[in-house]
């Protein structure tokens, strides 16, 4: 399954979502994303961190995300 990360979630006002076939391609996008759309954000440990928690299964609803679910 693949990972996804809405923009907005990291707190700017952004629709893109990334989506990537893992963990760390997302957070490759997202700091290229980053870097061409917000200005603003400074790729820190910090904001890394913040991005990592926040990227989401592919399809993934608020169930727990497991194999076993629909
Ligand atoms: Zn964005």
């Amino acid at each position: 399954m693949g990972k996804t990360l809405s923009c907005k979630d990291v707190g700017v006002d952004c629709d893109v979502v990334i989506k990537g076939k893992d963990e760390a391609d997302v957070m490759q996008q997202a700091a290229a994303h980053a870097k061409g759309c917000h200005s603003g954000v400074q790729m820190t440990p910090e904001v890394q961190a913040k991005i990592r928690s926040l990227i989401k299964d592919e399809g993934g609803s608020s169930c727990c995300g497991g194999s076993s679910c629909s």
